[in-house]
């Protein structure tokens, strides 16, 4: 017979936190055992692996729960393989009642959600999922004509007008720990983490994944940063932004409790709107993922399926590497190796100068970004690639092409953002060092393509799309 004293398992995925965890509080309510589980799914149908730095992350942040879990007495049972299979196998083990979760909203995390659900209920057993990934569920919102929003401004004025999300809840004070524990791997067997060659470095040096780091980061930025973020958030050359992509991402914090704490703040209307309006984009990119689940891979914009893309396969490599001749490109893309994340200013930078001064396909820069960013973010990274591209539901023309030196000298205006990324141009004095790429032959690359060439090849190529289209 099950009853509640029947161990309850609660699946962790994008949600490796203790606060503001509805699935959490509705497991440890049951009043039985509360049995914490993260499964390595790396095999239900369509899944797109994480990249290398969200592995990196990924290790830690999982580190740190089961520390925080230890901490009250329980513990994060590890295991790898189907979501379906492994949860099913888990509760016949454990003699589990029920199974919850917070819910995920990629095409390949709801399907095999779906058919975790349909496997626990043919066992009879109970599943339920809860809302914790975004502010609102991402088909809450939809147009005066019942259509999905395309476009970022009005979607943000029904979000400010559709009330406000429900309040973040605690953390359970306890998590009855069941009478034995299943067998679990230990995080290292995951073997997330790079060894030849240990790239992480850098990531290490900046970073500390977790929930206890979150918290701190949000703390330390609304009582530091916040204050003069409308005006400053575009200046890559100051810790003038959240920094919380990552904790985000890996759901160590909940937007919840984000938009619940700024609110609380004493704070000036316009930074604490403009900082709302940045959230706002994250459910916007979920909202038309959620629509268009082939967002990461096909262009919104039909028409682009026309384009002619170039195969420049020496400038891909020199934009990887940082190595394009343009201070500010490289300095992001260095930026971005080394730490795994990039200022938003120099991402948009950067990935116009890879698909409009190199005509390469957006869809090579994003797997790029998926690969090396610790904030890789299936819905932001495909929505933000194609409103760069102009390929997007809501997008940048496509004449509007950045000249990244006149970027530089704009966000960057004393070049030490290019400074602190590009070794190679330290001694550079002033913002001079935006315009250094001649000046510094030998030592740093001339520029591998004329800012007016690719400008005019660019428009050329869009003509030519525009034509075909007929
Ligand atoms: C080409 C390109 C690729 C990008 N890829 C990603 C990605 O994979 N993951 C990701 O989280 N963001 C991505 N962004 C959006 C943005 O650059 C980052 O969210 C931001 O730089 C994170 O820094 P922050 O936390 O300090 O931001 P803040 O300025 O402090 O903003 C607060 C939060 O709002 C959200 N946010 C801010 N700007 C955006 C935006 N334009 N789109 C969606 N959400 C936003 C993020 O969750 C961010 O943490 C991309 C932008 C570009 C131009």
């Amino acid at each position: 017979m099950m009853s509640a004293a029947n161990p309850t398992l609660v699946l962790f995925r994008h949600d490796l936190r203790l606060g503001d965890n509805l699935a959490l509080v509705a497991a440890a309510g049951r009043g039985g055992p509360v049995i914490p589980v993260f499964v390595f799914d790396e095999e239900s149908p369509g899944v797109r692996p994480i990249g290398g730095a969200r592995r990196w992350w990924l290790h830690h942040s999982l580190t740190a729960l089961s520390a925080d879990l230890a901490k009250r007495g329980s513990r994060l049972i590890v295991r790898r393989g189907v979501m379906a299979d492994v949860a099913k196998a888990l509760a016949r083990e454990t003699g589990a009642a029920a199974v919850f979760w917070n819910r995920r909203y990629d095409p390949a995390g709801r399907n095999a959600d779906a058919a975790t659900k349909t496997a626990l209920l043919a066992a009879g057993l109970a599943a339920e999922s809860f809302d914790g990934f975004l502010l609102h569920e991402p088909w809450r919102l939809l147009t005066g004509g019942g259509t999905p929003f395309k476009v970022f401004t009005p979607f943000w004025r029904a979000l400010q007008a559709s009330g406000p999300p429900r309040d973040p809840v605690d953390a359970p004070t306890t998590l009855p720990a069941p009478v034995c524990w299943p067998d679990s791997l230990a995080v290292d067997d995951l073997g997330l983490t790079p060894r030849r060659p240990d790239w992480s470095t850098g990531l290490a040096e900046t970073w500390i994944p977790g929930e206890a780091a979150a918290n701190d980061r949000l703390e330390l930025f609304l009582a530091e940063i916040l204050d003069g973020y409308a005006e400053r958030r575009d200046r890559p050359d100051i810790d003038a932004t959240s920094r919380l992509s990552p904790h985000l991402a890996h759901g160590e914090i909940s937007p919840r409790r984000i938009r619940h704490a700024a609110m609380n703040v004493k704070a000036s209307g316009r930074d604490r709107d403009k900082f709302l309006a940045e959230l706002a984009w994250r459910e916007f990119s979920w909202h038309l993922l959620f629509h268009r689940p082939d967002l990461p891979v096909a262009n919104c914009n039909p028409a682009f399926d026309a384009f002619a893309w170039v195969e420049d396969r020496e400038g891909f490599r020199a934009w990887r590497k940082g190595k394009t001749g343009y201070p500010m490109v490289d300095a992001g893309m260095r930026q971005l190796w080394s730490t795994g994340w990039m200022h938003n200013r120099v991402r948009m930078v950067a990935a116009s100068f890879l698909v409009k001064h190199l005509l390469t396909d957006w869809r090579k820069g994003e797997a790029w970004f998926w690969d090396t960013l610790v904030d890789a973010d299936m819905a932001s990274n495909a929505a933000s690639w194609q409103w760069v591209a102009g390929s997007g539901a809501d997008a940048a023309p496509w004449f509007r092409i950045f000249n990244p030196v006149l970027q530089g000298e704009k966000f960057d205006k004393d070049g030490d953002y290019v400074r602190a990324n590009l070794p190679e141009l330290a001694d550079e004095p002033g913002p001079s060092v935006h315009r250094a790429a001649n000046a510094k032959r030998g030592l740093y690359p001339a520029a591998i393509i004329g800012h007016d060439f690719a400008r005019a090849r660019a428009l050329a190529a869009l003509e030519t799309m525009r034509l075909a289209k007929g």
